[in-house]
């Protein structure tokens, strides 16, 4: 990935790109480009053996203008300074860019979990809430799952909170399993978003949804539901692929059968519902009608995206395209719907769960399904909108338009203070 930029230096690139077309003071989008806060640790654990490991770990608070600082917590050994400083930007552009009153954070700690016991990470995961404690809150800042993170993790977060808080406290944390405060649909609320854009985005290029076809590059969280719910429409899923490598069928993959494959046997290698098996880089080239970049960023860099064959792509995962190659796709004729859209079904949905927290009141699962549609569908109609009436080149400066102007508005009636 020899284009692979800094992803801090991406944000900024988006943002200051939007900021171009709505004309912003340049102390504003310096502002607006840059984190309030940062949070840097080095987390000594006991290890089950009686040794002492240290990690690197952060969490960055990007902007709290619109509400407190919202976003998830990562756990990768790829985990540094720069990618979380990017993540919890576009935070604070996704939960403007969907309308949900959050400013934006993102934490991680640089780790491999796979080569952890499940007692070492719950050690790992309390020293980490620890830390946080100081700075996180409902009203302050609220974590949730991000990769290699999941509900397990939300809940030894909240129960160390509320411990040392020695309070009930349950809208610290997002994502949490529903007997500990989470919410119905949230662990499928980002592969709802991503099937809801792919939709929206299908609709309005006149393209007939039935009869397309995808491919989907990760099969975690984001990618599998995705999969999942677009099968559910009508459409052939016809490639995924984890770190492993990827598997084909022409006719179209049975998307439930491939992800209890990977759950039993931890990958796809060897799914027999397919007929091919092939590289990462045949996936994310390969002719079909929508790509879905589910992994991580910088996956699609500027030779893949000369050889991308899908006319839509549709990014699940935050900041899959490097820069270059998004202009490539821009020149080409590639629309793409952005990941603070695409994948913002999250987000919101914790939202919806924070709400549900305050109030100590349950939804149905079908109430935040309609609700998530309702925000997306929404979201998806202002980028539109921007696209159509402002000298945008593209869907993302457009969504970056619409949510910066919302994130600048809400700067500037806080004043700066003193
Ligand atoms: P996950 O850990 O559940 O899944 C990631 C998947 O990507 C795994 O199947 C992994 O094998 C695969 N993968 C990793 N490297 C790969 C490679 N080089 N090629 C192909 N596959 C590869 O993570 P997730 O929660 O699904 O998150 C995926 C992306 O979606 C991340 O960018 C994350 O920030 C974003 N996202 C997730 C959520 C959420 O709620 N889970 C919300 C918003 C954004």
């Amino acid at each position: 990935m020899g284009d692979a930029t800094d992803p801090f230096e991406s944000l900024q690139q988006q943002v200051r790109e939007a900021a171009a077309e709505i004309d912003l003071d340049d102390g504003v989008v310096e502002r607006l480009t840059n984190p309030e806060r940062i949070l840097e640790l080095s987390l000594s654990v006991k290890m089950d053996d009686g040794s002492v490991e240290v990690f690197d770990a952060y969490r960055s608070q990007f902007n709290g203008d619109r509400g407190p600082y919202k976003g998830g917590i990562r756990y990768h050994p790829r985990v540094n300074r720069s990618e979380v400083k990017a993540l919890s930007g576009w935070m604070v552009y996704k939960c403007a860019a969907v309308n949900i009153p959050y400013g934006g954070g993102k934490g991680g700690i640089a780790i491999n979990p796979v080569n952890y016991s499940a007692s070492e990470i719950e050690r790992i995961t309390r020293a980490y809430a620890k830390e946080l404690r100081p700075i996180i809150g409902a009203d302050r800042d609220i974590p949730a799952p991000d990769v290699n993170t999941g509900q397990r993790e939300m809940n030894w977060i909240k129960d160390t909170y509320e411990t040392l808080e020695g309070t009930t406290e349950p809208g610290v944390v997002t994502g949490k399993g529903i007997e500990s405060g989470g919410s119905a649909g949230r662990v499928e609320a980002t592969g709802r978003s991503v099937m809801l854009a792919t939709r929206e985005a299908c609709a309005y290029l006149d393209r007939d949804i039935q009869e397309a076809t995808v491919a989907v590059q990760g099969y975690g969280n984001a990618g599998s539901v995705a999969a999942k719910l677009l099968d559910d429409l009508g459409v052939d899923v016809v490639a995924v692929s984890d770190s492993s490598g990827a598997v084909y069928s022409e006719d179209g993959l049975d998307t439930r059968a491939a992800k209890q494959f990977k759950t039993e046997t931890g990958s796809l290698s060897g799914f027999d519902g397919a007929t091919e098996k092939f590289s990462n880089d045949d996936l994310l080239t390969m002719d079909v009608d929508v790509l879905i970049p589910a992994a991580l960023e910088n996956a699609i860099n500027a030779d893949i995206a000369e050889r991308t064959g899908a006319d839509l792509v549709v990014e699940a995962a935050n900041g899959p395209l490097t820069p270059p190659a998004d202009d490539i796709l821009t020149e080409r004729d590639v629309a793409v719907v952005p990941d603070i859209l695409a994948n913002a079904g999250g987000v919101t949905v914790s939202y919806f769960e924070w709400v549900q927290n305050r109030q100590r009141f349950a939804w149905t699962e079908q109430r935040v399904n309609d609700e998530l549609e309702r925000y997306i569908v929404e979201a998806f109609e202002s980028m539109i909108d921007a696209y159509e009436n402002r000298s945008v080149p593209n869907f993302r400066v457009a969504m970056y338009t619409v949510a910066l102007e919302r994130v600048a508005r809400a700067s500037k009636e806080s004043g700066i203070w003193p």
